[in-house]
């Protein structure tokens, strides 16, 4: 059984139909899946939760989707880590990672919103999916819909790292490399979409496929002993998973299964491409675009889709902004990887770098529980990081030779 009343503008508040819709008809609103909260209340319990399998879909009643999934049934559940090694290097007595870089199945967060978008895309009689994306969505889509025995057409700049590229072509999507960035890719999907009968997932099915992100904060809820963290640091690209994060806290405190959402939320991008963490720096929620110029490609919208809302999520929380540079963000990798064993991808290290610069600025204080949010994997990345972690020693297979070599190390 579902929740869903249907959809709801966020600005007007203007109530639509359950359709494959995204703007209000009347102010542009972004429109938002709309829950029966109290017919939830009643029959969602933390018991209940935790008597539930390990993956998203323990919090079905608060997913958008009517009968049950089709894809994506072990989406979820991460491991919420508390990193001993890390915080000692930052000064921090109570740091965790949330580590989406090992999301079944396609290793970044993405996967949450695409299980979600492609079984409302089915509910909705589709038989062909498509996305724009900076990489990983594209993996996911293109991974989701072979499950669901769909058809799929993926948009992403063509400049994107090999990793990403193959790991959407391996799942025999049709992939179209497009000659600019992820805005113009947008914009052409937008008009596609107008053309073709397809469920662009975060376009026309976009309220749907937000909603799967919310897992990721309902999950580090649970995880930490049903409380929130004082403070969660978030990579940003279009603003969804930032906002759903926000959303996931306070829908947990209506319901009743938390007492208290009052954690900073803090926005993280790569200098070459910041918008966001511009606006709040400024103090403003004029969101200027920008033309993306960084190795954090997955993050790398210029014009994000909801950027205004992701920095009123961050000034409603009493959070901040931060970026850093293509360096720092090798460096961010690097730390995660040498102090912890967790290899991520140019956004992880967007985010562990920013992270480090909070704690710097004294904005993120040592004792304070804070959750790091790494979402995605860095064997997707290799580019990033070839010319920074140096090379193995190669030797004959001799004991002499391996000896040279030792000794050679230890002269260093
Ligand atoms: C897409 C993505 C994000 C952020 O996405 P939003 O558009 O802001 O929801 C963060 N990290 C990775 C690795 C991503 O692929
Ligand atoms: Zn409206």
């Amino acid at each position: 059984m579902s929740f869903v009343k249907g959809l709801q503008c966020r600005e007007c508040k203007r109530e639509y139909p359950k359709d494959p819709v995204h703007v209000c008809e009347f102010c542009f609103g972004p429109l938002e899946v709309n829950y029966d909260y109290e017919g939830i209340q009643k029959v969602l319990t933390r018991k209940k939760i935790e008597s539930r399998p390990p993956n998203m879909w323990r919090y079905k009643e608060l997913l958008p989707i009517d009968e049950d999934p089709i894809v994506g049934l072990y989406v979820g559940w991460t491991p919420l880590i508390k990193v001993k090694n890390l915080a000692k290097a930052l000064g921090m007595n109570n740091l965790y990672i949330k580590n989406d870089a090992v999301n079944h199945p396609t290793l970044s967060f993405k996967d949450r919103v695409v299980c979600v978008a492609v079984s409302k895309a089915r509910e909705f009689g589709y038989d062909t999916v498509g996305c724009a994306s900076t990489g990983n969505l594209a993996n996911s889509v293109a991974a989701h819909a072979a499950e669901a025995g769909m058809k799929s057409y993926i948009f992403i700049p063509a400049d994107l790292e090999r990793g990403k590229v193959l790991g959407t072509l391996i799942y025999g999507t049709n992939l179209v490399g497009v000659h600019g960035n992820y805005d113009e890719v947008n914009r052409l999907c937008s008009e596609i979409g107008a053309k073709y009968h397809w469920a662009f997932v975060n376009i026309n099915i976009r309220p749907y496929y937000g909603d799967g992100s919310k897992s990721f904060g309902y999950e580090i809820v649970e995880q930490l002993g049903w409380r929130t963290p004082d403070n969660v640091v978030v990579p940003v690209a279009g603003s969804s998973l930032i906002t759903k994060i926000h959303k996931s806290f306070k829908e947990f405190k209506d319901l009743g299964l938390i007492e208290k959402a009052d954690c900073k939320i803090f926005a993280a991008q790569a200098t070459g491409c910041a918008p966001v963490t511009t606006a709040i720096k400024n103090r403003t929620d004029v969101i200027r675009p920008v033309k993306p110029n960084t190795i954090a490609k997955s993050i790398a919208i210029g014009n994000p889709a909801d950027g205004y809302y992701g920095v009123k999520t961050v000034s409603e929380t009493g959070g901040w902004g931060e970026d850093v540079t293509d360096d720092e963000i090798i460096d961010g990798m690097k730390l995660l990887a040498q102090t912890e064993g967790v290899f991520t991808e140019t956004a992880g290290g967007v985010t562990v770098a920013v992270t480090r610069k909070l704690i710097q600025q004294g904005r993120i204080k040592p004792d304070e529980l804070t959750v790091i949010s790494i979402t995605g994997n860095g064997l997707k990345t290799r580019e990033a990081i070839e010319k920074s972690v140096g090379e193995a020693g190669i030797i004959e297979p001799t004991l002499a030779a391996f000896e040279a070599f030792f000794s050679n190390l230890k002269n260093h």
